[in-house]
């Protein structure tokens, strides 16, 4: 037995509430949706804590303007804190170089995380999924038992297929599914809403594309002023409600 499995359990156990962004897909907005979504609720008050998970295109420092910072060790690995958040990512290692790692390899790197990462007492974790269905996936299951999962898609045909044999997986994984959310609602597509609401889970609620989005990237105060967070407002209230 992998003895770092038994330390990720008691590094989480002061966590109480875990929600994974994920989504399947590629480009539907789970980074940006995480990252706002862990400044809206440290705004609210909440101990928060937010992990990038996605090795191989970590995001979440571009969006909230963060400079990867060596972590302090103090019987662990102590998170930065950025905005009042506690964030981990591999950037704060890797910097901006590519992390070319795959495989048995990242899931290495994901149990070598959790484990000397010491969070501390928190309120909510979020977590910023990679793309696709497999092994983080997985692993967030395996490892973060706690884990609630927030499914972001477009209204694209080809996003809501995607998120569709996603929801299925976890579904048979026995995992929580906080429910889905629409992102980038343009009027030429239909809206998800029905689709994913035939599937069983809570339709959370639709953004807008938010043309005003990309000039914020990196600077927070702009970011909490976009459409897009005043929508991830309304979508977190649900969230809240969902415990
Ligand atoms: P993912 O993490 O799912 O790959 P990102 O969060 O990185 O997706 O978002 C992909 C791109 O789409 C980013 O440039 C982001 O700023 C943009 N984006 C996300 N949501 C919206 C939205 N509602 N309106 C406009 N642009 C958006
Ligand atoms: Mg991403």
């Amino acid at each position: 037995m992998d003895p770092r499995l038994a330390v990720i359990d008691r590094r989480l156990e002061d966590i109480a509430r875990i929600i994974a962004v994920s989504g399947g897909k590629g480009g539907v907005g789970k980074s940006v949706t995480a990252s706002v979504m862990a400044l809206l609720l440290s705004k609210l008050g909440y101990r928060t804590g937010l992990l990038d998970l996605d090795f191989c295109g970590p995001s979440v420092h571009t969006i909230l303007g963060a400079k990867p910072t060596l972590p302090e060790e103090d019987r662990g690995v102590v998170p930065p804190e950025v905005h009042g958040i506690r964030f981990m990512s591999i950037v704060h290692y890797a910097g901006e170089n590519p992390s070319p790692i795959r495989g048995v390899d990242i899931s290495n790197a994901t149990i070598e995380l959790l484990a000397i990462t010491r969070w501390g007492s928190l309120d909510f974790l979020v977590v910023d999924m990679p793309p696709g269905i497999g092994d983080a996936t997985l692993d967030a299951v395996r490892l973060m038992k706690k884990a609630e999962f927030l499914l972001v898609t477009t209204g694209s045909k080809v996003s809501l297929a995607v998120v569709r044999r996603l929801l299925s997986m976890l579904v048979e994984l026995k995992v929580r599914i906080i429910g889905t959310l629409e992102n980038m609602r343009t009027k030429d597509l239909p809206s998800a809403r029905e689709e994913m609401e035939a599937l069983g889970v809570p339709f959370l609620g639709e953004i807008e594309f938010d043309r005003g989005l990309e000039g914020s990237i990196g600077d927070v105060e702009k970011l909490l002023r976009t459409r897009f967070a005043e929508g991830l407002e309304k979508v977190l209230g649900k969230v809240l409600s969902s415990a």
